[in-house]
C-alpha cells in the first residue's frame, strides 16, 4: 500500500476509535485544531508523563513549572518574536492558495534527492549483486548533475533565507518552474512576511486595552521564571527548569493531520550552563534525548539527527531529531544552543539583573542555555504511525492492531466475561475492582470474544482476560496476549505481577539509565 494510503487510513482510525476528533466537527471542523477523545488523551498523557518523569524524577538537578500562557507583552519584543517571528508567504493567484515560500522551495530541493534516488534504484537493479552504491553516486554524470543542481539551488535559498530576501525566494520560485499543485499555474505574488503569533486584547474597555500574545512556545516562560526558581530553590549550576504546556502559531500551510496545528503542546526543557561548557552539554542532551526516544522501541533506524547549517543569529549549535513518518523524515523535536540570548534580552528590556553568582569562582555571569525542545502531538503521531499495522493472519484474516508500547497504551487490560450470565459479569468486574488502582483497565461484554479482542487490538490494549464458567471453580483466567495473540491460563492472583511492571512508565524509564 502507498505510504499516503497508509496515512489517510491512521487518521481515519484515530477518529473511529476515539484518539482524535476534528475541532468543533458537528460545525465541520476548524483548520489546524484537533481534540483528543477518550484514547487520545489517555495516549498523550501516558507520552507526557514518559517525558516528565525522565526530566524531573531522574534528574537531581530538574525542576519543573507550568507558566501562563498569556505574558507581558514585552516579553516577546525582548525574545526576538514581534519583529522576527515569521513565515514567508506566497499566494497564487488563480488557485488562491497559500504557500510558505520556504516550504515550496525546500519541496523543490527533495525532488532532486527523490530523483537521485530513483536514478540510484535503477541501476541497482540493473547491476543487482555487482552494484556499488557509493562509487555509482561518485561517478554517475546524471547523478553528479542532478547532486550539483540540488547543491546550488540549496545555496542559493541558504542565502537568501539568512538575507531575508524575499524578491530573490520569488525568484527562486520562478527559475525552478514551482507550480501551484492546485492550479498548475506559476501565477505568484510577491513573497511577503507574515507573524506567526496570534494576538488578543486584556482589559475591559477599548482604550485601556492592551495587545496580548498568546504564547509561540513554552520556553520564554521558563527564562522569564529563571531568577525565580533558581533563588527559591536554591539551585547551581548547571541545572534545568521543565515545562509542558500550550502554544500557538497561526501557521500559514495547515498539513498532514496533527503534524503542525494551530494550537499544540509542548514539553520543553532548559538547561543553564556555565558559559563555555554549553557544546558539551548540547552533544549530551543529544544523545540523552535520542535514548528517549529509542528506549520505545521503534528501531533506531527510525530516527536520525538533522544538525542545522543555517543557525538562528543567536543560537550557536542546533539540530533535530527526526522520525521516519509515513511522509518521510520529520522533525519531532529540536535541541538548541541558545547561549544567553533570551536571559540577556530579558535583562535588557526589564531592567532586571539575571545573573549567576558562581561560588566556585566568586564571579557573577549570565548562564548559558541548551534546549530541548518537542511536540506532544508530534510525538503522539510518530506513536500511532509506527504502533498500525494491518496484518495479515493465517487462515486469509486480517486484523487492524496498534502495537503501542504497553506504557503508552490508554487500556492495559480488558476483562471480558465469556458470556452475560451465571455470575461470570461479577467475576469480572471482581478483577476490575482489585486491578483498576495499579492500572487503567476496562470491561467489555458486548459481541462476541473474537470480536472484542479485535476491538482491544485496534486501541492497542496489550492485555485481555476472558472469564469462564471455569474460572468460578479454579480462580483462573484466559490471558490474551495483543501482538502474539497467545493465550494462557493463568490464576486471577497472578495478574497483578504479570501486567503491572511491563504496563508502567517506570518499564520505560529503566530503560534511560
Ligand atoms: P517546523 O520547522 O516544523 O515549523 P520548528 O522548528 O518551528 O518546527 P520549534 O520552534 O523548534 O519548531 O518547536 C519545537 C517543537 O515543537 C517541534 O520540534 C515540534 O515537535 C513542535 N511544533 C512546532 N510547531 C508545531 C506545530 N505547528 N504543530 C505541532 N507541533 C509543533
Amino acid at each position: 500500500m502507498a505510504q499516503e494510503d497508509v496515512f489517510k487510513k491512521i487518521v481515519s482510525h484515530c477518529k473511529e476509535y476515539g484518539f482524535v476528533f476534528p475541532s468543533s466537527d458537528i460545525y465541520d471542523g476548524l483548520g489546524a485544531v484537533y481534540d483528543y477523545g477518550q484514547n487520545g488523551v489517555e495516549l498523550k498523557n501516558n507520552i507526557k508523563q514518559y517525558w516528565w518523569k525522565s526530566m524531573v524524577l531522574l534528574h537531581e538537578n530538574i525542576v519543573g513549572i507550568d507558566a501562563a500562557i498569556f505574558m507581558h507583552p514585552t516579553t516577546w519584543k525582548a525574545s526576538g518574536h514581534v519583529d522576527a517571528f515569521n513565515d514567508p508567504l506566497i499566494d497564487n493567484r488563480d488557485s488562491k492558495k497559500r504557500y510558505r515560500a520556504d516550504v515550496l522551495i525546500e519541496d523543490q530541493i527533495a525532488k532532486y534527492d527523490e530523483k537521485i534516488d530513483k536514478e540510484v534504484a535503477k541501476a541497482r537493479k540493473r547491476f543487482k549483486e555487482q552494484f556499488d552504491e557509493a562509487q555509482y553516486r561518485a561517478t554517475s554524470p546524471r547523478v553528479l548533475e542532478l547532486a550539483a543542481q540540488r547543491e546550488a539551488l540549496h545555496e542559493r535559498y541558504s542565502k537568501a533565507m539568512n538575507a531575508g530576501d524575499l524578491g530573490e525566494l520569488r525568484q527562486i520560485i520562478l527559475d525552478e518552474e514551482i507550480v501551484c499543485p492546485i492550479s498548475g499555474t506559476r501565477n505568484w505574488t510577491e513573497v511577503r512576511q507574515f507573524n506567526l503569533m496570534f494576538s488578543t486584547e486584556v482589559g475591559s474597555t477599548a482604550e485601556g486595552a492592551s495587545k496580548i500574545y498568546l504564547r509561540p512556545e513554552t520556553a520564554q516562560g521558563i527564562f522569564v521564571n529563571y531568577l525565580n526558581v533558581q533563588k527559591t530553590g536554591r539551585m547551581k549550576l548547571p541545572f534545568g527548569i521543565a515545562q509542558i504546556g500550550k502554544a500557538f502559531r497561526n501557521e500559514i500551510v495547515a498539513r498532514q493531520f496533527i503534524f503542525r496545528m494551530r494550537e499544540f503542546e509542548q514539553m520543553e526543557m532548559q538547561y543553564f550552563v556555565k558559559p563555555g561548557t554549553e557544546l558539551d552539554w548540547f552533544a549530551r542532551w543529544k544523545e540523552t534525548r535520542m535514548k528517549w526516544h529509542q528506549a520505545l522501541g521503534f528501531g533506531a533506524e527510525n530516527y536520525r539527527f538533522h544538525d542545522h547549517e543555517k543557525l538562528a543569529h543567536y543560537a550557536n549549535a542546533a539540530s533535530d531529531i527526526e522520525f521516519h513518518m509515513p511522509f518521510g523524515f520529520k522533525e519531532v523535536e529540536g535541541i538548541h544552543s541558545r547561549t544567553n540570548f533570551d536571559l540577556s534580552q530579558h535583562a535588557k528590556y526589564s531592567g532586571k539583573k539575571i545573573e549567576y553568582f558562581d561560588p566556585e569562582t566568586n564571579e557573577s555571569y549570565t548562564p548559558y542555555v541548551i534546549e530541548t525542545s518537542i511536540g506532544v502531538d508530534r510525538m503522539f503521531l510518530s506513536v500511532m504511525c509506527h504502533s498500525y499495522e494491518e496484518e495479515q493472519l493465517e487462515g486469509g484474516d486480517t486484523r487492524v492492531v496498534l502495537h503501542l508500547p504497553a506504557a503508552l497504551a490508554p487500556v492495559k487490560l480488558a476483562v471480558m466475561p465469556l458470556v452475560k450470565k451465571d455470575g461470570l459479569p461479577e467475576k469480572a468486574e471482581e478483577i476490575i475492582r482489585n486491578l483498576r488502582f495499579h492500572f487503567n483497565c476496562k470491561y467489555d461484554e458486548k459481541d462476541s470474544i473474537g470480536k472484542r479482542y479485535r476491538r482491544q487490538d485496534a486501541i492497542g490494549t496489550p492485555f485481555c482476560v476472558t472469564v469462564d464458567h471455569d474460572t468460578l471453580k479454579d480462580n483462573c483466567v484466559t490471558l490474551r496476549y495483543r501482538d502474539s495473540m497467545k493465550q494462557e491460563r493463568v490464576p486471577i492472583d497472578s495478574l497483578q505481577a504479570i501486567i503491572e511492571d511491563q504496563v508502567s512508565i517506570t518499564s520505560l524509564l529503566k530503560k534511560l539509565l
